[in-house]
């Protein structure tokens, strides 16, 4: 079966797109991307693809942090997707991945030239991983500081970083990894925000924490709000998280998923009943069923315009 893909404004085969090994962006980790699920609700037949135009904006954000010039607008980005995940027919949850780069084939790992590109895939995904909850690690490796690489844009290169955090606590048996920053605060996990629920109050790094600002986290927060549940954006230290009632990470890929255990120490009574319900509540939000947010979710059969 074809898959098809956006490359430089239009949606071609896949076939047809190829990158030359010489690539800035393959050299040297010269790019941004974004991560957009879109969610199938098999009762109405519709896929529903979540926050699409708040994932453009930080995608179209990053660009212009790092001098990736992309020459189209958030509803054009928007429409291409519609038309790409119309294109190969898909009838099941989705992960949409645009991803913008230098595409020069020049030999110095500038951001001053012009060979700008944007190309977006697809594929089907389920649950990101089989587990019900994580046994989590702090990592050695520290979080990668604004003034460094800056983490707000999504960049392919600062994922060495996650990917190096990942291989230190997969090879001591832990699921995933925990980050700290230079600073010794909680950052976040290598793709994906971090909560911390004590004393009936919800509690999340802040974005001066070199964390991702998440789309889910932001939606996490409207939701616990919702619920009436108290939400504070304040640093967090290490041993905050051995105290928690409960601890969850959220982002696109992950979704919501509670952490059961962090450096060997077991979190909470293992319940976790306020993340199961506000991972509950993400889901109907999700898939079109919280009428306060129905703007969060662009249906792709239905209507064609966004
Ligand atoms: N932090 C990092 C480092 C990530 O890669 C992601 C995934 N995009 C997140 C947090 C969660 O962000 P979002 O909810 O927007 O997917």
């Amino acid at each position: 079966m074809s898959s098809y893909v956006y490359y430089q404004g239009q949606v071609v085969d896949e076939k047809e797109v190829s990158i030359s090994i010489r690539c800035k962006a393959f050299n040297y980790g010269l790019g941004c991307f974004e991560g957009i699920r879109a969610y199938w609700d098999d009762e109405e037949k519709e896929l529903y693809v979540f926050r699409m135009r708040e994932h453009y904006e930080r995608l179209l954000n990053s660009c212009k942090s790092l001098y990736i010039n992309i020459p189209y607008t958030v509803d054009e980005l928007c429409e291409a997707t519609i038309e790409l995940l119309k294109k190969n027919n898909f009838k099941t949850t989705v992960y949409i991945r645009p991803v913008a780069f230098k595409g020069s084939q020049a030999l110095y790992p500038s951001l001053y030239d012009d060979d700008n590109r944007i190309l977006i895939y697809c594929q089907p995904l389920g649950k990101l991983v089989e587990k019900d909850d994580f046994k989590v690690k702090v990592t050695s490796w520290r979080r990668i500081e604004d003034n460094a690489i800056p983490a707000r844009t999504k960049p392919t290169g600062g994922y060495l970083n996650s990917a190096l955090a990942s291989l230190e606590v997969l090879q001591d048996g832990y699921d995933e990894a925990i980050f700290l920053t230079e600073a010794g605060n909680v950052c976040e996990g290598p793709g994906e925000n971090i909560f911390v629920y004590k004393n009936s109050k919800l509690l999340t790094p802040p974005a001066n924490d070199n964390i991702l600002e998440g789309i889910t986290r932001d939606t996490v927060i409207k939701l616990a709000r919702d619920m009436g549940i108290e939400v504070e954006e304040r640093s967090i230290a290490r041993s905050e998280l051995y105290s928690a009632d409960e601890l969850f990470f959220c982002g696109t890929a992950m979704e919501v998923a509670p952490i059961s255990y962090v450096d060997k120490r077991k979190i909470g009574d293992g319940e976790f009943k306020v993340c199961k319900a506000i991972k509950k509540a993400f889901f109907g939000l999700a898939t079109g069923k919280n009428d306060k947010y129905s703007e969060f979710c662009t249906p792709v059969y239905e209507k064609v315009e966004v």
